[in-house]
């Protein structure tokens, strides 16, 4: 874990108020550090989504900045802070039963801050919760005003015993240069757009993210281009739907040319991204990423249902029919590469012919892997004013019956990789063996091989040796069995 650099030469008036605010909090954190006798620690919990985890680089950055030190345990840390996701019900329901628990923390150590921030508390009725049941809150803010940190905990710090609440219902502003406190040191996350306009009717992002908002190319391009230079070797282009990144600019540019940007940066060498609407991908796309060396062979394009008339109550603006062609396309151009998707099962509505349409989907786009979940009543969506809502019974069976499919798919996928070599990017010794690390090839499977520490963050050429379901375990090899298009 290392900060970043942040220049105080660029020229947004914001960041450099950031910046300002950062070195105030400087000051209030070595006064804390001398009444301490030891450098305090901060506890940066993220729920959810890569955005969030992005988010969450950006919060520790600041607080490293100002001189916290970091910890992943909550019981040890001086300030806690939970960047917090409310896609689905039980997330939230997560953040409320460890906030119970903190409440006990909070009692032996009366000098422990406790933040909230992201997209939870951006909806009204947590607000008013957090409010009445868990008042030793001592800050609160929403996705709009992320970049504020150092100024609202220097307000926090400045105004014990008060909650300090700063929520924002939008904004246009993208705030550039703050400093980040990267998780990995050979990876990142780069966030090209933020927000979303497509108002599926089950999806509360649009209501706590905004609208879309896409950043500059250039700065874009810059941010890749510094993580190049501190030895990042594959960055992840981050957005809600990056397909239709670059629209609101006012010279447009689409993703695509992004992506050949991007792929001209030297030093980088993987680049993938997250995440495609199926409705926005455009013939473009395809062909820039058939003809790379760089961009992995993997797309995520969440598909939700099989069914037309479900597609046309999640106002998802695509038909299956689309879905299939869209996959047949990719598939042409890049026969070598993966397809995973998202599925929502026991939308209001789903019937059993419904859950045999997305049944015949996956099997027609034998997908490669597929995330399943149960639909999550989120309140303020159309979907969760509609009648028909499932029982809790109806939504399981449904939600059993594909993953049933859903799995046998995976496996079947996986397994024809058997005896293949590619290359892996090794990411981290194996928490059960030692003596094993864990690579993640260009298709995004992983793969355990004989290793040490001293691998991670390099591409290795791998023999996949024996599918374990989901998984390899593999083995180095040499460059002479390599016939992949990647370069080491
Ligand atoms: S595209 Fe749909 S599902 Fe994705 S964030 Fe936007 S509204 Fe939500």
């Amino acid at each position: 874990m290392r900060p970043e650099e942040y220049s105080s030469h660029n020229d947004g008036e914001e960041t450099r108020r950031q910046i300002m605010y950062i070195d105030r909090l400087k000051g209030h954190v070595s006064r804390l550090t001398d009444e301490i006798g030891r450098t305090p620690k901060a506890c940066v919990v993220t729920f959810g989504c890569q955005m969030n985890a992005r988010d969450s680089e950006k919060l520790l950055g600041i607080l490293k900045s100002a001189g916290y030190a970091d910890t992943e345990d909550e019981k040890d840390a001086d300030l806690i802070l939970y960047n917090t996701c409310s896609v689905r019900d039980n997330a939230n329901q997560r953040v409320y039963g460890r906030l119970g628990a903190i409440k006990n923390l909070k009692k032996e150590n009366r000098a422990l801050k406790v933040i909230l921030c992201g997209c939870m508390m951006q909806e009204q009725d947590c607000i008013d919760k957090i409010k009445t049941s868990y008042s030793f809150v001592d800050l609160i803010f929403g996705t709009h005003n992320i970049f504020k940190f150092a100024e609202l905990m220097c307000t926090m710090i400045e105004n014990p015993g008060e909650m300090t609440i700063d929520i924002w219902q939008e904004t246009d502003q993208i705030v550039e240069e703050l400093p980040v406190e990267r998780k990995y040191s050979y990876k990142s996350g780069v966030n090209i757009m933020f927000g979303c306009n497509n108002f599926c009717t089950y999806c509360i992002v649009p209501y706590v993210r905004g609208r879309e908002r896409s950043r500059a190319p250039e700065d874009i391009i810059d941010e890749v281009r510094k993580l190049a230079e501190s030895g990042v070797i594959e960055v992840m282009l981050l957005g809600q739907n990056v397909n239709s990144y670059g629209r609101n600019l006012d010279t447009p540019i689409s993703f695509a040319e992004l992506l050949r940007r991007v792929e001209k940066v030297d030093g980088i060498k993987r680049i993938r991204f997250m995440t495609s609407h199926p409705k926005d991908l455009s013939d473009e796309l395809i062909e820039v990423c058939a003809s790379s060396d760089k961009i992995c062979r993997h797309i995520h394009l969440p598909v939700q249902s099989g069914s037309n008339a479900l597609l046309k109550a999640m106002n998802r603006r695509y038909t299956r029919e689309h879905y299939l062609e869209l996959v047949r396309k990719i598939r042409t151009a890049m026969p070598d590469i993966s397809i995973t998707t998202d599925l929502i099962m026991g939308f209001p509505g789903e019937t059993d012919a419904d859950v045999e349409d997305t049944i015949d989907l996956i099997r027609q786009a034998e997908f490669d892997n597929a995330y399943t979940f149960q639909y999550s009543k989120r309140t303020g969506t159309p979907a969760a004013g509609y009648p028909d809502q499932l029982s809790d019974e109806a939504m399981k069976d449904h939600f059993d019956r594909v993953l049933k499919v859903v799995q046998e798919t995976a496996r079947c996928s996986c397994a024809k990789h058997t005896g293949e070599t590619d290359i892996a990017l090794i990411e981290t010794v194996s928490d059960h063996d030692p003596g094993l690390v864990t690579g993640r090839l260009s298709n995004n499977l992983l793969v355990h091989l004989p290793g040490d520490e001293s691998m991670i963050g390099e591409l290795y050429p791998v023999k996949l040796e024996e599918c374990r379901g989901f998984y390899f375990i593999g083995s180095r090899t040499d460059r002479s069995g390599y016939t992949e298009r990647e370069t080491l």
